[in-house]
């Protein structure tokens, strides 16, 4: 099959393929962005396999970075992009199941398409528009199914991380997995327990924020790959209530947002625990947490000032959005109208802070300043008092009178 015309991302990079070809080696177009292309999906990085060795390669531009030279991989700046260039190799013999233990590189490009994990993912495109297929791929493509490349016992023997990628895909892609694929993801699934969380945490996190979870949450459920998967053993239950709650057309909007989904359904009893087993950064795990507890405090009351002023309205949104998504009573317009409302969006705005009070009433430094600077914040939050320098004076004053 022939493209009818290189689309321009690819039109882009030629000059980096001809001038590998006319130094004398081989290059394609390779990876996601061919498959994405054939499906008509918008494409992010143009990745590009040559013949050429990494030193070689880097003879041939003026600009490049060596950024994964061990895998023979090196970045080329070229018409003001970057193109990640790598040679040809064959599949990488994994000592312990997590990173490759040699890297061999070879002139072939059969062998290299044939160390990739799924038909659609082992295109190649060359400068004329003509589409590589060594492996059925574009029927795979037709009948939307993923299908591993060789045997697919051996393949997620080799690299369990292919098994998540598999159920990523399912998501991202809206494919169905072929029976003996999504059999020996189920029969290597073990093998996930020795991946990298974090390597499993970014696909986990992929196939939350596709378009088609739910697909992929089926198919984590149905090959048991959750149970190989940290805290989540056992979980099938809480996985497909999540399923079951959430809309048929709901969508996360954002990762923390679908982390907090997974640790509302699993009922987590020590959520911090859960995100740190999976490796995630402190960021990330204060705002799931905001959006748990938002979520949860919900569950009783309605929004009010103080939460909003905790959280701050886009976590609120989230939050609030996974309501709307289990069915749950919202009110985005009130959200809106109580955050205009909020006379201050942070402690800072306040027109006094410690060293004025210590100034102006002969406080010390203490628990005592303290409670009071949290009074005034929260009776401004709540509109009791208002952010003047007067109001506040007398605030103080009463409160040190009763204190
Ligand atoms: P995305 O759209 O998420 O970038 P992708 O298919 O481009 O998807 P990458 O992780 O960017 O995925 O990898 C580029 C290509 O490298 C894949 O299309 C596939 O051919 C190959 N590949 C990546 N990871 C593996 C793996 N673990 N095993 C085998 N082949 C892999
Ligand atoms: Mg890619």
């Amino acid at each position: 099959m022939r493209l009818k015309q290189l689309p321009s991302e690819f039109q882009k990079a030629l000059p980096v393929l001809e001038k590998i070809k006319s130094a004398g080696y081989e290059a394609y177009f390779v990876g996601g962005s061919v498959r994405d292309v054939l499906l008509g999906r918008s494409i992010h990085d143009v990745d590009i396999a040559t013949s050429s060795y990494p030193e070689e390669t880097k003879s041939i531009f003026h600009r490049t970075v060596d950024i994964g030279i061990e895998h023979g991989t090196v970045l080329v700046l070229e018409n003001q992009s970057e193109y990640e260039v790598t040679t040809f190799r064959t599949e990488d013999v994994y000592v312990d199941f997590r990173r490759p233990s040699s890297v061999n590189f070879v002139r072939s490009l059969e062998e290299d398409l044939k160390r990739r994990d799924f038909t659609v993912n082992a295109f190649a495109l060359d400068e004329t528009g003509q589409i590589i297929d060594l492996f059925n791929g574009l029927e795979d493509l037709e009948n939307r199914v993923l299908r591993a490349v060789g045997k697919a016992e051996e393949r997620f023997g080799e690299d369990a991380l292919r098994i998540m990628r598999g159920l990523r895909f399912a998501a991202t892609l809206d494919f169905s997995i072929d029976k003996t694929t999504f059999d020996a993801m189920t029969q290597q699934a073990p093998l996930l327990e020795k991946i990298s969380v974090e390597r499993s945490f970014v696909e986990l996190d992929k196939l939350l924020r596709a378009s088609y979870w739910r697909k992929g949450v089926e198919a984590l459920i149905a090959s048991k790959a959750y149970h190989y998967l940290p805290d989540l053993a056992k979980q099938d239950v809480a996985l497909s209530e999540m399923l079951k709650s959430l809309a048929s057309d709901f969508l996360f909007t954002s990762s923390e947002q679908a982390w907090a989904a997974l640790l509302i359904y699993c009922h987590h009893a020590n959520p911090k625990l859960f995100l740190k087993k999976w490796k995630t950064s402190n960021d990330f795990q204060k705002n799931v947490i905001s959006i748990l507890e938002i979520y949860q405090k919900r569950l009783n009351q309605a929004v009010d000032k103080a939460t909003l002023y905790r959280y701050g309205k886009d976590l609120v949104f989230l939050a609030e959005k996974l309501r709307e998504g289990a069915g749950l009573s919202v009110d985005f317009r009130i959200i809106e109208e109580l955050d205009k409302e909020l006379a201050i969006h942070d402690k800072h705005e306040i027109v006094v802070n410690g060293a004025s009070l210590m100034r102006d009433f002969g406080l010390k430094p203490g628990p005592e300043l303290g409670k009071i600077l949290k009074s005034i914040e929260m009776a401004i939050v709540d509109g009791h008092l208002c952010n003047t320098k007067e109001a506040i004076d007398a605030f103080v004053r009463e409160e040190l009178s009763f204190g």
